[in-house]
C-alpha cells in the first residue's frame, strides 16, 4: 500500500534558450506528490507517516519553495547574483528562516542563505521529478513522483524493492541498531 505527501512549492525560474514565453522570468505555484510504498505496518497499521515524510521529504523540498530555481548555464545567474552581493544578502539575511540544508547533486545544487537552486537541465516538471527522486531515494521507498505547475504536469512510477523496518508504536523508520528514533522502540 502507499502512504502519500503533498506540498506546495512557490518558485520562479525561465526556460534558457526556448523559444516561447517562458523565455522570460516568472513564477508558479508548483503541487509535488510523493507516494511511498511498503508493506502496512502490523503494529502501526499504517505503511508509513504522512507527517514524517513530510519532515523527511520538507527537509530537501524546501530549498525550492520562495527560491530562484535557474540553469547552471544562464545569464542571468552572475547578474542576479551581483545584485544579491551588492544589497548584501548573497549570503543570507537574518529574516532568511526558512531555510534546509543546502545540497549538492549532480542534477542540482541548493544555495538555502539566497534561495537559489542551480540546475543542470532546465527545471520543467519532469527535471523537477527527477531532481527529487536523486534527493530522497535513499531516504524514502518512494514508488511514484507527480509535480504538476500551471498547465504541465509529470508523473513518474519507481521500482520499489525493499522494505523498510518501522517501529510498531510510531510507524517511522528503525536506525541500522533497531531503534525508533522517536519512541526509543528496540527490535
Ligand atoms: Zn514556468
Ligand atoms: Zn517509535
Amino acid at each position: 500500500m502507499r502512504s502519500i505527501t503533498t506540498f506546495d512549492i512557490q518558485y520562479a525560474h525561465r526556460f534558457f534558450g526556448f523559444q516561447g514565453e517562458a523565455q522570460y522570468l516568472h513564477g508558479h505555484t508548483g503541487l509535488l506528490t510523493i507516494e511511498v510504498e511498503d508493506t502496512v505496518d502490523p503494529g502501526a497499521n499504517f505503511v508509513y507517516p504522512c507527517n514524517e515524510i513530510k519532515k523527511t521529504a520538507w527537509d530537501v523540498v524546501r530549498n525550492f519553495d520562495h527560491a530562484l530555481i535557474l540553469r547552471e548555464d544562464d545569464p542571468l545567474l552572475p547578474a542576479i547574483l551581483a545584485v544579491y552581493e551588492k544589497q548584501g544578502i548573497k549570503d543570507g539575511h537574518p529574516q532568511n528562516k526558512m531555510k534546509g540544508p543546502a545540497f549538492k547533486t549532480e542534477l542540482a545544487s541548493a544555495y538555502p542563505d539566497c534561495r537559489l537552486v542551480v540546475t543542470k537541465e532546465t527545471m520543467t516538471v519532469e527535471g523537477m521529478i527527477k531532481i527529487v527522486y536523486d534527493l530522497l531515494k535513499d531516504k524514502l521507498n518512494i514508488a511514484k513522483i507527480t509535480f504538476t505547475s500551471g498547465v504541465n504536469a509529470a508523473t513518474c512510477e519507481f521500482p520499489v524493492g525493499k522494505s523498510v523496518d518501522r517501529c510498531p508504536l510510531c510507524g517511522v523508520a528503525l536506525d541500522e541498531n533497531g531503534v525508533c528514533p522517536k519512541c526509543g522502540y528496540k527490535k
